[in-house]
């Protein structure tokens, strides 16, 4: 953990403290810093005899129960505290000297998960724990089952932090995460005849055994106030910020332990905590809800994860958010820096900030105003530090996506980095004028202030501006970067920009989620596969091999049947393991376009109807995914899955050869259940809309063959499985853009598609919905008439894909010699290349 990173020395609160250490500790301090030795427990010899021990301890002194009284959410806090130890040992024994420089992942999002298998996994438990247990008459894989997922994330954005943070631990880059500890991450969704139903997720409900509470780790972050002018020497103005509100930042420190063990980071989650938890003397005067009104105003802060996803709904809670954990991570940062280096002008030799979307964007003004205030730096001094240790990754050029906050909301909430960014901008323009750029439409379009939609902060602008590299997350997406959004920005600063491919930890999307792929790698290629995923490329050997096909094909057939449980468990649907299933995964949004996939279902189920005795491929459609509660078309289109589904279900004439599931309450852990069971991958967002995607590699990875449009990382899918191994379809980016000036496309394109038409035509006449024919005119009338997204465009051509999928599928050996050779050549995904290259390219750090 990174205390124990920064702190060679145990206690970690000392080097943690906030206020200056009393005297009468310093003996305490002294005895502290000798180095530290593992406690002399008893040991058996026998590991597996141990951490029984230790979880039946665990289980008594830390959980208060019996066996026969724990229950499984018992035993999973034993299990988990138990293994807890092992990292802290794991921990001390990796190299303890303060490493030269620290990556500061800063994000808003850690989408985790759940943390035993990843912790057993990497610290090569996995066996020893599953003995254990069963010792003791439990088995590990309901004890696993009782972990909450940490769902501290919406989707893609936080579960690559959570793939970020593991590569860094597993390659040994020394980095702490900085987040929001939300008391009720993303919400747990339900269906209620189809429509979706939202309901608070409670992950903390019993605590949470992974965590290291550091109450010595508390900063304060202030809000509101006003700005007072001093004149402390001849000419030297220094400006201050008198909060009118403060709220306490408290870390809560979860262990990222890496592959093997071999070396441990901190992700340390901010909760708010009110200055003061109860006005006592409005409590004594009888107020007792008054009383505690500023404590529920505080902790407001940390209390729910907002639930959007690719869009801002521009709330002041929202800014509050931001504000609070990006302030409360630059305070730390910045002090355990002046503690380790004594002066804080070296802060970009020794520390590399990486901002996870422009969320954190407002650092650049809070680390200038520390730097200026709290240290008295020189502007220009200020400037350099922050302009090279800040970097910023961008996530989405969808216009509703890009972060701007009202000039007047900054003001009167942050009037200090209001201040500060006035300024920044001011030398900002001027610069300009020194190249001669004076055009009104040029410093309009860099400046950090947009003026025509009211006055707002350009938050993409204020990080691109105070960084040092700006990324984006896949080829297409940065070239996009470079010729879209930022295109004047980056005409001045032509190398800022660079492209970081996402990628995937491996442990968890290969090793954990899929042990019995794995295996097979392992035996096929060498254990050398479970440390360097480049080996996987040995099983392109293997492609053809009638023997190892059939093994590849069992394993599939296997997950296939543990998915089908859990589909028949809860839905009440009976799918056929041997039909292909075709998947689609992922936020509930229109650029995703799951409605194509829905219409396409739909122009299906009329062609098995109207020839029902032609030999069609059994197919089931597996959905899953959360919309956004205030996403009203997104919810729509779930109403129309579930209507479709309810439909062609039921229909007897369709029998097992079409099923339609929609699986609620899409999270990590269902994901590590439907990945290693798809057949096929559906990647179909319009082209140029999704930055990168990941759940595009996970099911690669895993050997399910894409359908997809050239978008995101779903091009260099292709260049790395090859283009006879993935289904390509639809119009590529410049083709969307050709096509989107075109007057009246949706109109044309369906017309020239009949069984488009048809399909429109069967979801507006109300076939799917009779108790309320007009309930999917929103959806049909978009696509008439607008169809922004390109569905109808695209739709021919997709049909072609599936059908093309249809045949494939009837050649066994065809297509596991694809699904094969997708697994084989996915190792360039891996969330370790990823972490490299930005420590290489972007954070300068040197790996040992
Ligand atoms: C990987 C992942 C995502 C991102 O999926 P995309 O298909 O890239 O949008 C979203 N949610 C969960 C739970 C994931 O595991």
């Amino acid at each position: 953990m990174h205390v124990l990173n920064e702190a060679p020395t145990l206690p970690v609160t000392v080097d943690d403290k906030v206020h200056e250490m009393p005297a009468a500790h310093a003996a305490t301090v002294a005895a502290a810093k000798a180095p530290w030795t593992k406690p002399a427990l008893p040991t058996s010899g026998d590991p597996v005899v141990d951490m029984r021990e230790a979880i039946r301890a665990k289980l008594a002194y830390v959980v208060g129960k019996t066996p026969a009284t724990a229950r499984e959410r018992d035993w999973f806090a034993a299990t988990a505290l138990a293994l807890r130890d092992r990292i802290v040992d794991a921990c001390m024994a990796s190299d303890q000297s303060v490493p030269n420089k620290r990556v500061y992942y800063l994000s808003l999002e850690f989408l985790i998960g759940r943390l035993l298998s990843d912790a057993m996994n990497n610290l090569g438990l996995v066996e020893t724990t599953r003995a254990a247990l069963a010792d003791l008459g439990i088995d590990l894989g309901t004890v696993e089952g009782a972990e909450p997922d940490a769902a501290l994330g919406n989707g893609g954005l936080g579960r690559l932090a959570a793939c970020f943070m593991e590569s860094m631990a597993s390659i040994g880059l020394p980095a702490v995460g900085y987040g929001i500890r939300y008391d009720h991450g993303l919400f747990r969704q339900s269906f209620e005849d189809g429509w979706q139903r939202e309901a608070p997720e409670t992950w903390l409900a019993e605590g949470n055994p992974w965590e290291f509470v550091r109450p010595e780790a508390t900063y304060a972050i202030g809000f509101g106030g006003h700005v007072t002018m001093a004149m402390v020497s001849e000419g030297v103005i220094r400006r201050s910020w008198h909060p009118a509100e403060t709220i306490r930042a408290v870390a809560h420190d979860v262990p990222v332990v890496g592959w093997r063990g071999r070396n441990v980071n901190t992700l340390r989650l901010w909760k708010a905590e009110a200055d003061a938890p109860v006005d006592l003397a409005r409590f004594n005067g009888g107020d007792h809800v008054g009383a505690v009104a500023s404590r529920v105003r505080a902790e407001a802060i940390s209390r729910v994860l907002y639930p959007s996803d690719s869009s801002t709904d521009g709330q002041e809670l929202r800014l509050r958010q931001e504000y609070f954990f990006t302030s409360a991570s630059l305070q730390d940062l910045v002090r355990r820096h002046v503690t380790e280096r004594g002066d804080v002008r070296s802060l970009h030799h020794h520390a590399a900030i990486q901002l996870n979307d422009t969320h954190p964007a407002i650092a650049v003004p809070e680390l200038m105003r520390i730097l200026l205030e709290d240290h008295g730096l020189l502007w220009e001094d200020a400037w350099h530090v922050t302009t090279n240790t800040l970097n910023y990754t961008n996530h989405t050029l969808l216009p509703e996506a890009l972060e701007t906050w009202p000039v007047e909301l900054m003001e009167r909430l942050l009037p200090r980095h209001m201040q500060i960014i006035y300024l920044i901008n001011w030398m900002h323009l001027e610069e300009q004028g020194r190249h001669g750029r004076h055009d009104a439409a040029h410093l309009a379009s860099v400046s950090l202030i947009d003026e025509s939609h009211g006055r707002r902060v350009r938050m993409g602008h204020l990080a691109f501006h105070g960084s040092r590299r700006v990324n984006g997350v896949s080829a297409l997406h940065t070239d996009l970067m470079r010729s879209t959004v930022f295109r004047d920005l980056h005409a001045l600063d032509p190398d800022k920009i660079v492209n970081k491919t996402n990628g995937i930890t491996f442990r968890r999307w290969l090793h954990n989620a899929n042990p019995a792929l794995t295996r097979l790698a392992v035996e096929a290629v060498g254990e050398g596969v479970l440390d360097d995923p480049g080996k996987l490329r040995g099983l392109d050997a293997f492609a053809e091999d009638p023997a190892f096909v059939a093994r590849y094909a069992g394993m599939r057939r296997g997950r296939k049947e543990a998915l089908a449980a859990i589909i028949t468990e809860r839905t009440g649907i009976a799918v056929d393991p041997a039909a292909l299933f075709d998947v689609q995964i992922k936020r509930i949004h229109e650029y995703k376009r799951q409605l194509l996939n829905i219409v396409e279902t739909v122009a299906l189920y009329q062609a098995i109807k109207a020839e029902p005795h032609k030999d069609w491929t059994p197919r089931v459609k597996i959905f899953g995914g959360k919309a956004a509660p205030s996403y009203t078309q997104a919810k729509l289109i779930i109403k129309l899955a579930a209507d479709v589904a309810r439909a062609v279900n039921d229909d007897p004439e369709v029998a097992d050869r079409l099923k339609v599931v929609f699986l609620p309450n899409y999270s990590v852990s269902l994901a590590e259940a439907i990945i290693p069971a798809a057949d096929l991958s559906e990647q179909i967002s319009t082209a140029g809309m999704e930055a990168s995607g990941t759940g595009n590699m996970k099911l690669a990875l895993n050997g399910a063959l894409t359908v997809g449009t050239l978008d995101g990382a779903n091009i260099e899918i292709r260049d790395h499985v090859g283009a006879e191994n993935i289904f390509i379809f639809g119009l590529d980016a410049a083709g969307v853009q050709a096509r989107i000036a075109e007057p009246n496309y949706p109109r044309d394109a369906i017309l020239a598609s009949p069984r488009l038409a048809a399909a429109l035509d069967m979801i507006a006449s109300g076939r799917f919905s009779p108790e309320e024919p007009n309930r999917f005119r929103p959806l049909t009338d978009d696509l008439r008439h607008r169809d922004q997204y390109l569905l109808t465009v695209d739709f021919e051509d997709y049909w072609r894909a599936q059908r093309e999928i249809d045949v494939a599928w009837r050649n066994p050996a065809g297509w596991w010699a694809k699904a094969i050779r997708n697994t084989a050549r996915m190792a360039w995904f891996s969330s370790d290349r990823a972490m490299r290259e930005y420590a290489d390219e972007i954070w300068r750090v040197r790996l040992t």
